[in-house]
């Protein structure tokens, strides 16, 4: 088969794999389409992790084998993966902390090598104890909307650690494909999401996920944000890795209000904050990375009644040969790109 191998920093090479063997508990997928996430950038750009190595998690594929001992999903199912699933008994999941569970920073899906997501391959092997992550996509639905599934959870993951009430106003920095993903949650929950982000294309497309107000720091200025919108939010969601932003935007915050750190996921990164405003205001920092095992069902009804409806957000397709143009496409966003999808099917007409 097929696959993009990481063999260190900055290459990767597309190679042909011996298809994935599985166990009488595993299942075999062939892959459909897989998103492009920030975090496979990260790792392909900083080398840290070592080669070989298939990234690709956010999966959507159909079912080509099953183990003998696997009874509920048979060939032909098509589903949606997740990489990632907690052991739900540990310490760390009693207190709902997922992502810090040492079963679910294992990766329980592999195209070869180390486990590694995969999905940059025309075939996956997903593993025992990731199975409760395999989730059956419905026949009224494209295959290509199941690799939302994964980045929506990871959002209203955010959205929920922020704790707010119907018509609290939420300022989201940042409209990317996770950034507009805020927007549009916050909007459908019933919050008021104001965003910023320098591409006015992205402007446009984040007033029709539900933003009630738009601005271009690059052209407006921060100054002026506050003052047309008056600041005081009950959130701010920071949906790009600035720092800069934070200092930027941390008055925007209300006494009391949260400030979410979404898109920081590099180590070793300082940034001086007012601790009496921390103390005194009571603003809290807030981090949120990777999904919620728990969410999964609730997010899976929500993008596959398009009561979320992802679809605009899957126009940038690109065949697994040319991985590279996508992975730079991803790394350098045009005004027009938004998700990046790596394809192994005839992409579906959605419209
Ligand atoms: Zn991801
Ligand atoms: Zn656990």
């Amino acid at each position: 088969m097929l696959a993009a191998v990481y063999h260190g920093k900055n290459d990767v090479r597309l190679e042909r794999l011996p298809i994935p063997k599985i166990s009488a508990r595993e299942i075999l997928v062939r892959v459909g389409f897989c998103g492009v996430c920030p975090t496979d950038l990260k790792k392909i750009h900083s080398g840290t992790l070592e080669g070989s190595r298939v990234f690709g998690h956010e999966t959507a594929g159909t079912i080509v084998k099953v183990g003998s001992a696997v009874t509920q999903f048979i060939p032909g199912d098509r589903v949606a993966l997740h990489h990632h699933v907690p052991c739900l008994k540990c310490h760390a999941c009693k207190h709902k902390c997922f992502a810090q569970c040492p079963v679910y920073k294992k990766t329980g899906i592999t195209a070869g090598f180390e486990p590694s997501g995969g999905g940059f391959a025309e075939y996956v092997r997903v593993k025992e104890f990731v199975l409760p992550g395999v989730v059956k996509i419905p026949e009224r639905n494209f295959l290509l909307e199941g690799t939302m599934l994964e980045p929506v959870n990871t959002v209203l993951k955010g959205v929920h650690k922020l704790g707010l009430l119907p018509g609290d106003r939420v300022l989201v920095v940042g409209q990317g494909p996770i950034g507009l993903l805020f927007t549009a949650l916050c909007r459908i929950l019933g919050f008021l999401p104001t965003v910023t982000d320098l591409l006015d294309e992205r402007l446009r497309l984040a007033k029709t996920f539900g933003a009630q107000g738009a601005f271009n720091p690059a052209i407006q200025g921060v100054e002026e944000i506050m003052k047309k919108t008056k600041g005081a939010f009950d959130a701010v969601v920071l949906a790009v890795p600035s720092n800069t932003a934070v200092a930027e935007y941390w008055p925007f915050l209300r006494g009391g209000g949260k400030f979410l750190l979404f898109a920081h996921t590099l180590r070793g990164v300082e940034c001086p904050i007012d601790l009496g405003s921390v103390c005194v205001d009571e603003k809290d920092l807030v981090g949120s990375y990777s999904s919620d095992f728990q969410l999964q069902s609730r997010v899976a009804r929500l993008v596959f009644s398009r009561k979320l409806d992802v679809r605009p957000l899957l126009k940038n397709l690109f065949p697994l040969t040319r991985i590279q143009e996508a992975l730079d496409l991803a790394s350098n966003p045009s005004p027009k790109s938004l998700k990046i999808i790596i394809e192994m099917e005839e992409p579906p007409r959605l419209s």
